[in-house]
């Protein structure tokens, strides 16, 4: 989508083509059909220092349709808060006051923990083979940092296991997310369901002239020189031909449609379908739950010592989503969720339940209405040690064939940030292609405080 707008708005005729009957991919919303409510297919937030993912929402003019907050609450069972705000200090030490006063964490935790930002600060490690978890034992950090804060950060952030991550990509989530400064670390979550929110892409393409075909999927390609338009995309019941085509597909996806692409004398495909045997995916599930009342005035929270691991509010979030006067919806997230595949939608709303009763002990008195648990398996691609030598750029071994995607080189990890790079990277290098050069990209946000010392 941010491929096909930025395009389309250069200038470019743009042919959107979409499987599902609506838009967003991983981050889309949709009619559930056991509760016959919307929900999203995950919680998803970004951070003010996603500026590619800010500048695509601006363009679709849905910037409105972000709350920011710049508080996270550390909730304990039992209900004791801890809360990381930013205060006077200049970054990096801008959450530092809130951070020291933080009962979750001892003395000895805390002082572990700045010795492990501090590596940070004047940049992070190239990818390596070195996991996190290792990175975290060679710098003397507590169980209890580990288990309340480089955990839950990390896990949410980057939804894998701190054994299967690598140092490069941890720190970056702390180095833009925490030290660049306060604007860089704010949350932002959004107001109406992701479907509609990137609907607004559809609008964007249809009224600059371009088209979308949803409900259309693309099963092969194939490559004319002769021809007018040189590549014929093939569907069930027809054809499109096109000039350029940016294959914008999960890695899985892009698995399955490589077969399909013509050969090439180089054997582009064969090296390309060795990158994507490095990359493996890693499960997220979400836990929707409607109550006949209120259990929380919280609009989301880290719920630290349990398998549940964020609450969002989606009632105070959402305000559309509101049940009545009196009823309220939470949604419950499990990032790196792969103790909960095999379980039962069941087991894992029980298990919520006792869990949630923890933090907010009126979940004890208020009854069930409704409840919905979506399992994504393959939710993202895991920044495993050393994957970045296997994700290609945006320019392929076929003419006018170019590559997005999150997993492809954008140097973020799996998110929607790394989405909209991937799909600016692409649409760059098709105007490069035609000779014009066109730069879409945006830069990152300027460090502040002291961290100008540490560029
Ligand atoms: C449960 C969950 C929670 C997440 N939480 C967050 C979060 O909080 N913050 C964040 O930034 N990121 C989050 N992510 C990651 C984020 O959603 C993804 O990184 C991002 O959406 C990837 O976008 P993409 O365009 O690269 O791929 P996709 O979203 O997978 O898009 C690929 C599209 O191609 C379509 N397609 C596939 N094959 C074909 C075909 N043959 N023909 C036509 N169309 C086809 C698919 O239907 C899909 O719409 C989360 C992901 C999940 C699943």
């Amino acid at each position: 989508m941010s491929a096909a707008c930025a395009l389309v708005a250069s200038g470019y005729r743009v042919h959107l083509i979409e499987r599902r009957p609506y838009v967003g991919g991983r981050a889309s919303s949709y009619e559930h059909p056991g509760t016959g409510e919307v929900v999203d297919n995950c919680q998803h937030v970004l951070l003010g220092c996603c500026t590619n993912l800010i500048a695509f929402y601006r363009q679709l003019g849905v910037t409105d349709k972000i709350r920011w907050f710049d508080r996270i609450t550390f909730l304990e069972p039992g209900g004791k808060r801890s809360v990381l705000q930013p205060g006077f200090l200049p970054s990096p030490l801008h959450n530092a006051p809130s951070f020291l006063a933080a009962s979750a964490l001892s003395l000895a935790d805390k002082i572990a923990i700045s010795r492990g930002m501090l590596a940070f600060l004047s940049g992070v490690p190239a990818d390596s083979k070195e996991n996190f978890a290792h990175w975290l034992a060679r710098h003397g950090q507590t169980q209890r940092a580990i288990d309340r804060f480089w955990n839950p950060v990390l896990v949410s952030a980057l939804n894998e296991d701190l054994d299967r991550v690598s140092v490069h990509y941890a720190g970056m989530v702390f180095r833009k997310s925490f030290m660049q400064s306060a604007q860089a670390g704010q949350m932002g979550v959004p107001t109406i369901p992701l479907s509609e929110l990137y609907g607004h892409a559809l609008k964007f393409i249809e009224s600059h002239g371009g088209q979308v075909s949803l409900r259309t999927r693309v099963e092969g390609l194939a490559y004319d020189a002769s021809s007018v338009h040189r590549w014929k995309l093939q569907m069930e019941g027809g054809s499109i031909e096109a000039d350029a085509v940016v294959l914008a597909l999960s890695f899985e996806a892009m698995q399955k449609i490589l077969p399909s692409l013509p050969a090439q004398t180089e054997d582009a495909s064969e090296k390309l379908a060795q990158n994507l045997e490095h990359f493996e995916h890693s499960p997220i599930t979400g836990i929707h739950l409607w109550f006949d009342r209120s259990v929380t005035d919280m609009e989301h929270a880290v719920l630290l010592d349990t398998t549940i691991q964020w609450m969002y509010n989606k009632s105070l979030l959402q305000p559309e989503r509101r049940m009545g006067d009196t009823g309220s919806y939470l949604e419950l997230v499990v990032s790196a969720s792969k103790s909960l595949v095999n379980k039962s939608r069941q087991e894992i709303i029980d298990l919520a339940l006792r869990e949630l009763a923890l933090f907010f002990p009126r979940v004890h008195e208020a009854k069930l209405v409704k409840a919905a648990v979506v399992k994504e398996v393959r939710a993202t691609f895991s920044v495993t040690p050393g994957l970045d030598i296997y994700r290609p750029g945006p320019v392929t071994g076929w003419p006018q064939l170019f590559l997005a995607g999150d997993w492809t080189a954008t140097g973020w990890p799996s998110t929607m940030e790394g989405a909209v790079r991937s799909g600016y990277l692409a649409a760059e290098a098709l105007t490069n292609a035609a000779g014009r050069q066109q730069q879409f990209l945006q830069p990152d946000l300027p460090a502040r405080g002291l961290m100008r010392l540490f560029p």
